[in-house]
């Protein structure tokens, strides 16, 4: 954990503005570091009793009070850091806040007491053993869960919900590889040792409890990333008018001018809890002008990344020629750009109610709202998220990168179990590589630059 120059710095006491910038009753300063007595000398003119908030005023150089508030020590290490750590808790003004801030630096001088980068109060608690690098990670989550169910999934993660289950996995990889490297050892017993130790049996255990981590991981990270549906179809279908009928919002600009919707506008709504970007395709039909071109082509990239293309037609004109030649360009176009069959959704079938459909089609009114609640199960369908279980934790892609790396390295263990000549070396550094990339999660084996960049986009005070 050293070499990088940021966490060399870890040994400054440092102090930030922990609540959100603006005005609110309550605005709370924060400071962390190995002794921080000086400072709560000069803002409180007394040492605190641990862990007991003192009302009283928060006092300048000259000892005038800037403002009355509580202040609370956390004496090392029973802290969110590990570290000592006093809080302020004042009056939550910009002004004041950033007072009391300047104070702190000005009274921590002697100690080397500077502000703190974002995250730096969560790594140090990392580091500080208080939390390890999943429910770090669930801290942001949780600040930045745009919906309920992301929420309560990232608080599940921060109390552990993910840890234990890596860590369970984890155990037993180090059971089984004491198995293989104590029999390394001894390469007369080599012969039988798989049989013996049931290594085999214990292998195939370790996978099927692998993949269903490996399942609910993926549903957490559905729940902190979202799903990616595109819009896609003719100009004047209804695409905007749907968008806007799924955020519940004026959102993009609804026009009868064929056309006129010229980039993508991308909405978070939720179904169900799980966050769902819409992108607003730019009319998919030849371009004329420049503006429009470069329009149309970031909505073909935005449909090869989407989860889920959703091909809007108007049922109104299903027998106009003109209409069926657009949608037979733009299927073209779809199949060439995504791999994915689209789900076909007709529209305005207000407008044409008794005109019938193809097989499996589903029929909506973006005006009225029929249609709507049965297009969002099949979009979470589409995407692999209408069935998410209960107890889902939230996760990142990350995540589930290492836990593929770590199926990865298993399945080629296994491998070399099934050969005739099982070669145990082999076998025991591929236990030892997917142990390694299991302990990426929770960060038992993880790079600096790794950490720079989790902690690096937290917020400030955090
Ligand atoms: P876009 O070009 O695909 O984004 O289409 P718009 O959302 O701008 O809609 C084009 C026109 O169709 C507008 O005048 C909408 O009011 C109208 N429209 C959209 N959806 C419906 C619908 O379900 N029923 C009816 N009757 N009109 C609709």
């Amino acid at each position: 954990m050293s070499g990088s120059p940021d966490l060399a710095r870890l040994n400054d006491p440092v102090v930030a503005i922990a609540t959100a910038p603006g005005r609110g009753a309550i605005g709370i300063v924060r400071a962390s570091g190995r002794d921080l007595s000086p400072l709560i000398a000069g803002l409180c003119g007394r040492a605190l009793q641990p862990r007991v908030a003192h009302y009283g005023p928060i006092l300048d150089a000259q000892g005038v009070a800037l403002d009355q508030g509580l202040a609370l020590h956390f004496p090392a290490p029973n802290s969110y850091t590990g570290e000592d750590v006093l809080e302020i808790q004042a009056h939550g003004g910009p002004v004041v806040l950033q007072l009391i801030l300047a104070r702190c630096l000005e009274a921590g001088r002697g100690i080397g007491l500077r502000l703190a980068t974002p995250g730096e109060f969560t790594s140090r608690a990392f580091l500080n053993d208080k939390l390890d690098l999943a429910q770090a990670e669930a801290v942001a989550d949780l600040i930045d869960a745009s919906t309920e169910a992301a929420a309560r999934s990232a608080g599940r993660s921060l109390a552990g919900a993910f840890s234990s289950e890596v860590d369970a996995l984890a155990q037993r990889i180090v059971h089984l590889r004491m198995l293989v490297e104590a029999t390394l050892d001894f390469p007369e017993e080599e012969i039988d040792f798989l049989e013996r130790a049931g290594a085999r049996a214990q292998l195939a255990e370790i996978r099927t409890q692998l993949a269903a981590v490996m399942d609910r991981a993926r549903q957490g990270a559905l729940l902190r990333e979202g799903l990616r549906v595109v819009l896609a179809g003719a100009p004047n279908v209804g695409k905007s008018s749907l968008l806007n009928a799924l955020a519940g919002a004026e959102l993009a600009i609804v026009t009868p001018i064929a056309g006129t919707t010229r980039d993508r506008v991308s909405e978070t709504i939720q179904i169900h809890g799980v966050p769902v970007h819409v992108i607003d395709t730019a009319g998919l039909r030849a371009a004329t002008d420049e503006v429009e071109r470069i329009g149309i082509e970031r909505s073909w990239q935005a449909i090869a990344d989407a989860d889920a293309v959703l091909f809007l037609h108007d049922v109104s004109r299903s027998d106009d020629p003109a209409a069926q030649a657009d949608d037979v360009a733009i299927a073209d176009e779809l199949a060439r750009a995504h791999a994915g069959e689209p789900l076909h959704v007709w529209n305005k079938c207000d407008l044409a109610p008794e005109r019938p459909l193809p097989p499996g089609a589903l029929a909506l009114s973006a005006q009225t709202g029929q249609g709507l609640d049965a297009l969002r199960e099949a979009l979470l369908e589409r995407a692999g998220a209408a069935h998410m279980p209960e107890g889902v934790f939230i996760a990142r892609t990350r995540h589930v990168e290492a836990l593929a790396r770590t199926n990865e390295h298993l399945e080629f263990a296994q491998s070399h179990a099934d050969q005739r000549d099982a070669a145990l070396d082999l076998f025991a550094e591929e236990l030892r590589l997917a142990h390694q990339a299991l302990g990426e999660i929770t960060g038992q084996f993880t790079a600096d630059d790794l950490l720079g960049e989790i902690f690096g986009r937290f917020c400030i005070g955090k």
